[in-house]
């Protein structure tokens, strides 16, 4: 009655959902999901939107039917809106349920079940898959963003053009080094050509991640820039200190304590002279501007990933020299990798520690006995979390703060 009253489309959700829309369950959610992006729930069932078995189809065009058949009644009499309702859909079969409702008092335009005995608090579930370094990343950043994520898989983050325009640059650089893997002078123009054309490829292959074909095409244009930079930049590493690349997209499997940590490394590199190996990992986005800032954040167990790199190779056999961040946000900037010279910048000491804080946060996810997950105090977290609606204790923003 309400609905018919105002329309709403969160009323219409709601029957949707509830046990007279004669939707199963299931599809009655994933529909709702749809309709909440989309905002037009009666069309996107007819239209058909999600491929359903022929039965669920049924049941759910049924519905359509039914609720455009009530769209088309008068609200007046309200008796006779009320006999047109239960008619479409079949409430009849809910009248014992309604009685003792009503019996006992209750409103019967919104009946409440028996309230269920509340769980014995435990804690959540233990972790029983692999570990990475970016779950551990996210569990030092905020340990609430790790549980939405992680634990509850929360909600399906649809991405956004900045993780697309990371994926396509990280792929058309793993294009283009299966090509050049010993950058030379000598065939500047031809790495020049060829990486335009990886970057043109990989960001048509990422389409679908931006919104709009002229944010594709701004994106594009940027990577652009940034990779003739890059190739600026191999040429005079490649001068001051040759280089070989050794593998491109390499899993770096690792146990620690018992437990497997998985992930995948950019690029691996090997120093000419030394014969040490670099580990390289692209960064599309925001980073430390210095290799002292990047090793606070080591020290301070904030970033787990090229200590995790490093244990990794180390166990495959390598000997790791150097942990670099190649910085390819800005078109407008040089290429200036933050470089940390194991020994140099970073002691093996720190990237011991490092190992061994990973095993203690792996061990307290999987021991099943966390019972709470704290929200951070950083606000500035918060900014492009995915969970930042659902996240009701989140610390107020900078601009709130100076509000109140
Ligand atoms: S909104 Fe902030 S506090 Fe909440 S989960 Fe995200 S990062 Fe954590």
């Amino acid at each position: 009655m309400q609905w018919h009253r105002t329309d709403a489309q969160t009323l219409l959700l709601r029957l949707l959902r509830s046990p007279c829309s004669g939707v199963p369950h299931d599809v009655a959610a994933a529909y709702a999901k749809l309709a909440l992006r989309s905002g037009t729930l009666l069309e996107a069932i007819e239209r058909g939107d999600l491929a359903l078995p022929a039965s669920e189809r049924d049941c759910v065009l049924r519905f359509a039917r039914n609720i455009r058949r009530v769209r088309s009644l008068d609200a007046q009499p309200e008796s006779a809106l009320r006999d047109g309702i239960a008619g479409a859909f079949e409430l009849a079969a809910f009248e014992p349920a309604l009685e003792a409702a009503e019996e006992a008092g209750h409103e019967t335009e919104l009946r409440l079940t028996e309230p269920q005995p509340l769980e014995e608090p435990a804690g959540v579930a233990p972790w029983q898959r692999h570990f990475s370094a970016s779950a551990l990343n996210a569990y030092a950043e905020c340990r609430r963003k790790w549980f939405y994520r992680y634990a509850c898989g929360a909600i399906e983050d649809r991405g956004s053009a900045a993780s697309a325009y990371g994926s396509a640059f990280h792929l058309a650089l793993e294009d283009f080094h299966g090509e050049y893997p010993r950058p030379v002078a000598a065939d500047e123009a031809a790495m020049r050509r060829r990486i335009r054309e990886c970057i043109t490829w990989a960001f048509e292959t990422h389409r679908n991640g931006f919104e709009t074909r002229v944010e594709l095409e701004l994106q594009t244009r940027r990577a652009q820039r940034t990779a003739q930079r890059y190739v600026d930049w191999l040429l005079v590493q490649e001068k001051e200190a040759p280089f070989e690349v050794l593998g491109r997209e390499v899993p770096a499997e690792l146990e620690l304590d018992g437990r497997p940590f998985v992930g995948y490394i950019d690029r691996l590199d090997r120093d000419e002279l030394s014969g040490g190996v670099a580990v390289i990992d692209y960064k599309t986005g925001n980073i430390s501007a210095t290799p002292a800032e990047y090793v606070e954040k080591i020290r301070t167990f904030r970033d787990f990933q090229l200590p995790f790199y490093y244990w990794a190779r180390t166990a495959a056999g390598d000997r790791v020299t150097r942990l670099v961040l190649i910085p390819l946000k800005d078109a407008l900037l040089d290429v200036r990798p933050v470089a940390l010279q194991v020994g140099r910048n970073v002691s093996a000491g720190e990237l011991e520690r490092s190992r061994e804080r990973m095993i203690a946060l792996s061990a307290e996810l999987a021991s099943g006995e966390t019972r709470s997950f704290e929200t951070t105090r950083d606000a500035a977290a918060c900014v492009y979390c995915a969970y930042a609606l659902a996240c009701a204790s989140k610390p107020p923003s900078e601009a709130q703060r100076f509000a109140s």
